[in-house]
């Protein structure tokens, strides 16, 4: 007899059987019951999970029992291999189901065999040291996965090795039948789980489908990044960088005229200097008369790129073909290239009423580049998954804003769907403390560096370190940590000193450490224990209405007739705050503070609001309060 979800995970149930000490939480329960029930009836699942929940036994238990084929995506590699290495092993166990699981990468994450070959065939030694121990490892490695490399090759280096779809002529390859990629991906076909990244998984619906297997289910933990993740699937870059990978993957196929080379060089450096005209980042692409000459410059120089590609594909192949299917197949492989950014240019000259086209700054080289993105997912989602897919279960510690999933519902386009919040096991009222700045620090004023710093310093002394001091821009972080530097006596490192893994490791081993950062460290991390007691927050984490993107969000939602700082600023600011503030309770036993340095949050309704959506941490009006309340 099947036995129900509440039996499972009873006192006596399957898994208090196999996992010692295992103990069920009521959300967790709540949380199964219902993601079953929307397999067993084909429904869209929401679910909040509060920190504690234990989100993924909720949703695995359903998953196996389901006897589906299930895809399941997570933003973070971390997520990713708690799952796949701990998590489902253990529910499997418990549950006795058998199951075959994968865990499936995109394409660049796979050495090709057949470039391998050749780069050792046309090179009698390694261009680098680093070049080396990736001939070494591809020798005798069976997976072909780079994560096995102990270090991490440049872009440059590996993009000569890997099973990228523009260099890959599929089952024209001597190698298609043991290469590694393929070989993954037939797994994952047979698979009842595949586990894969929110990037594979966008990029999937993007493409049309072809990179995952067919799936009747899809669970995305860590839901609160899908809009970010599906609009970066569909975003198209023009930069010096993708130009440059255009050229070498055909410089690979073909003997191509150097003189390209010297007309693509010159194209970009003059789209570079006539965006780098326009002060700022990140601006819209329409703010800048002088990009239109530039990127007509590239399209005629792409334009003469694909010709000469028709007329000489045959004549100025590198190395022959086995057949002429094959030698198309390459052409067509390049040309895809040159008229992707053919399109991108297109599409960046005419925005329409769903599109933005916008400049940025890199961050990999400080290079400016162009994009184009449609700035609403919604009606993409709802088509290409909410319409298509039986059940989707959309989780995260952090996706409703307040008791509501409106902004959720609204952003990725999904019409219907049953809902729950479960909310965390933790009692946030003993083990944590809520300090907000006076109405009179504002972040928005050019004292607040000044004002900020006390209130920094004070509460470090009485958490003697142990903080993570997270900012919403680079510039604050800085203008903050030089006021304090000198009169902090604890180690205080900042991000970007060092690689965000080992600036972790760091935090995690140095007693009374303190950490600036902004960015990828407001959420996906986890120090359970007194090695972090205080997390300090300079603002209320609006988005900046100076982004392109977010300024197109806006002016839609205005146009629709609802207020923007309502429907779009608040609810993201909740879930950014909620993230930042998740740093700091991991467990049971964990105890912290959470100080807010935006007096902002105190004196305006906005600011209650957004404050009654965190978890319910005591407030508490002066720092000295936490007098006796951390272990000591
Ligand atoms: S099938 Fe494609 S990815 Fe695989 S080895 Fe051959 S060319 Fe490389």
């Amino acid at each position: 007899m099947i036995e129900s979800i509440d039996t499972v995970f009873g006192p006596d149930g399957a898994l208090a059987r196999v996992l010692p000490g295992f103990e069920a939480r009521p959300g967790q329960v709540q949380m199964a019951q219902l993601i079953e029930r929307g397999f067993l009836e084909g429904m869209h699942t929401i679910v909040e999970a509060g920190t504690g929940v234990g989100k993924s036994f909720a949703y695995l238990v359903p998953a196996l029992r389901s006897g589906k084929k299930i895809v399941l995506s997570t933003g973070t590699i971390a997520l990713q291999e708690q799952l796949f290495q701990k998590d489902i092993p253990q529910i499997v166990k418990a549950l006795g189901i058998p199951a075959r699981v994968t865990l499936l990468k995109g394409r660049s994450h796979y050495l090709c065999k057949q470039k391998f070959e050749r780069v050792r065939a046309e090179r009698l030694i390694a261009s680098s040291a680093n070049m080396e121990r990736i001939w070494e490892w591809g020798a005798r490695t069976i997976t072909g996965d780079r994560s096995e490399l102990p270090f991490s090759p440049t872009a440059d280096e590996w993009e000569q090795l890997d099973a990228d779809a523009d260099d890959c002529v599929g089952e024209y390859c001597e190698h298609f039948r043991d290469c590694f990629f393929f070989k993954k991906r037939d797994e994952a076909k047979y698979a009842d789980i595949v586990v894969v990244n929110h990037a594979l998984f966008f990029l999937d619906l993007a493409m049309g489908g072809g990179l995952l297997p067919p799936y009747d289910f899809a669970v995305l933990d860590e839901a609160h990044q899908a809009e970010r993740w599906a609009t970066s699937a569909l975003t198209a870059t023009l930069s010096r960088s993708s130009i440059g990978r255009m050229l070498r993957k055909l410089h690979r196929s073909y003997d191509v005229p150097k003189s390209f080379d010297s007309t693509f060089d010159e194209g970009v450096r003059g789209l570079e200097s006539a965006l780098a005209r326009v002060p700022g980042d990140r601006y819209p692409l329409r703010a800048n008369d002088e990009a239109a000459p530039a990127l007509a410059k590239l399209r005629d120089a792409l334009y003469g790129l694909e010709n000469w590609l028709y007329a000489n594909w045959q004549s100025a192949l590198r190395r022959k073909t086995e057949n002429d299917a094959e030698a198309e197949r390459r052409r067509d492989l390049a040309l895809r290239g040159i008229l992707a950014h053919q399109a991108t240019i297109e599409r960046a000259q005419l925005p329409t009423d769903e599109a933005i086209a916008w400049v940025e700054r890199s961050d990999a080289d400080g290079r400016f580049e162009v994009n184009s993105a449609p700035f609403d997912v919604s009606d993409f989602l709802s088509a290409a998954l909410f319409d298509r897919t039986q059940s989707v279960v959309l989780t995260s510690a952090t996706i409703a804003d307040g008791d509501s999933f409106a902004f959720l519902r609204r952003n990725l386009g999904v019409h219907e769907a049953q809902e729950l919040v479960a909310p965390s096991p933790f009692d946030y009222a003993e083990q944590a403390r809520l300090f907000v700045a006076p109405p009179d620090v504002n972040p928005k004023a050019a004292d607040f560096a000044r004002r900020a710093a006390p209130l920094v310093e004070e509460c470090l002394d009485r958490t003697r370190g142990r903080a993570f001091v997270l900012f919403t821009s680079h510039a604050r972080l800085r203008e903050v940590h030089a006021a304090v530097r000198e009169r902090v006596p604890y180690p205080i490192r900042l991000q970007g000193q060092m690689p965000r893994a080992r600036l972790l490791e760091w935090f995690r081993s140095t007693p009374n450490a303190v950490l600036f950062a902004t960015g990828t460290f407001w959420e996906g991390i986890d120090v359970v224990g007194d090695r972090l007691s205080c997390v300090i927050i300079d603002r209320l984490p609006f988005p900046s209405p100076a982004d392109p993107l977010v300024a197109a969000r806006m002016q839609s939602l205005e146009a629709r007739g609802q207020d923007a700082f309502e429907g779009y600023m608040i609810p993201s600011a909740i879930v950014r705050l909620k993230q930042g503030f998740g740093r700091l309770i991991r467990s049971t036993s964990d105890r912290g503070v959470v100080a807010l340095l935006d007096g902002r949050a105190a004196a305006t309704k906005y600011g209650a609001t957004i404050l009654a959506a965190l978890p319910p941490a005591t407030r508490i009006q002066h720092l000295d309060e936490l007098t006796g309340f951390l272990h000591e």
